[in-house]
């Protein structure tokens, strides 16, 4: 619910309105504006009584919020959310972001070898999987903390702050510990003790959506995480499950429109698990940007035939290369910068 109140409201009177709604087991946040007062509320708000509320003579209005996330709604925060990343920051009117890397860690040689590569393409932060959520346990499942201690020795090497995929809370403070950005992956999107435990830090989490997630869904796992104390939550949309053949996952681009007007939140795009395919990177990544994407995260690989996992949709550095001028050229156009 939210509550606007008349800008020569006491000090007094909102601190006895704050107790009152305290008193009743909710959550008051205060949502900066220039002309009024707001209280965005969060609980159980069912039971309140809009026409008591009202009935106060400092009260403008009472809007009840009439979807089930708050924290991430844009009306609980009408201001872009901005996410610092070593010593830049992710989203609103920020550069667009680059990050890439290989999909898994293959040696500490490898991940230093193309961490050079990407930097000198001009990416900002490293990727690379050390824990690997894979659909055949017979599948290389990742070097573990040796990958991570690897990206962490890649990281010292480029200067670039690194993301890799947290798969389950027994290695949070091995993240929180070594990486810049946490990711979680689509598969662990609707892992609920995972988000309260990424939650209670105040890492960056780049949260991806899931394979069959609505969209309402995906930004509930982002609640999730926000209500738990962490406000610094990067969205990443990397393509749904449909019944189309030709590309791995179907990109959904409206999301990016839709999660800018309803939530407050960065969104990046990842065009390699989206597509499935290197060849519909480029393409995809340029939608992307036009469309109002804070970032992209692109798999790079420098010998893709011979990449322990998701080669075909990695870009070699030479590609990734030829593609930064002209996504340069759509972020100009739409007033942005990469
Ligand atoms: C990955 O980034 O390598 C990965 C496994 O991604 P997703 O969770 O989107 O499948
Ligand atoms: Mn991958």
């Amino acid at each position: 619910m939210i509550i606007t109140m008349k800008k020569e409201m006491p000090r007094e009177e909102m601190g006895k309105m704050r107790a009152h709604f305290e008193s009743l087991g909710l959550q008051v946040h205060e949502i900066p504006a220039d002309e009024f007062y707001i209280f965005g509320l969060t609980g159980d708000t069912a039971s309140l009584d809009e026409s008591s509320i009202k009935a106060s003579p400092w009260v403008e209005v009472v809007r009840r919020i009439s979807v089930p996330y708050k924290l991430a709604n844009r009306a609980f925060h009408p201001e872009d959310s901005l996410v610092q990343v070593a010593d830049f920051k992710i989203g609103g009117q920020e550069k667009i972001v680059l990050m890439a890397g290989p999909c898994s860690v293959e040696s500490e040689e490898q991940i230093i070898r193309i961490g050079t590569a990407v930097k000198e393409c001009g990416a900002s932060v490293l990727r690379g999987g050390a824990y690997k959520p894979r659909t055949s346990p017979y599948s290389f499942q990742g070097l573990g903390y040796e990958g991570i201690l690897a990206m962490k020795k890649a990281k010292e090497k480029t200067g670039l702050p690194i993301i890799s995929e947290l798969m389950s809370s027994d290695k949070l403070e091995e993240f929180v510990e070594n990486v810049d950005i946490i990711q979680i992956g689509a598969r662990n999107m609707q892992n609920y003790d995972l988000l309260k435990a990424v939650g209670r830090t105040k890492k960056p989490i780049l949260l991806k959506r899931a394979l069959s997630a609505t969209i309402e869904e995906w930004i509930m796992s982002a609640e999730y995480i926000l209500s738990s104390g962490n406000p610094n939550v990067i969205l990443c949309e990397r393509g749904i499950r449909g019944f189309e053949k030709y590309t791995r996952n179907t990109m959904d681009l409206a999301v990016v429109p839709i999660i800018k007007q309803r939530t407050h939140l960065p969104i990046v795009i990842d065009p390699s698990h989206a597509t499935g395919d290197w060849k519909l990177i480029e393409a995809v990544s340029l939608a992307s940007i036009a469309a109002g994407a804070d970032g992209l995260l692109i798999e790079a690989h420098d010998n893709p035939e011979k990449a322990w996992s998701d080669g075909a949709q990695s870009l070699k550095p030479e590609k990734l290369k030829e593609l930064i001028p002209k996504a340069k050229l759509v972020a100009k156009a739409i007033g942005r910068e990469l």
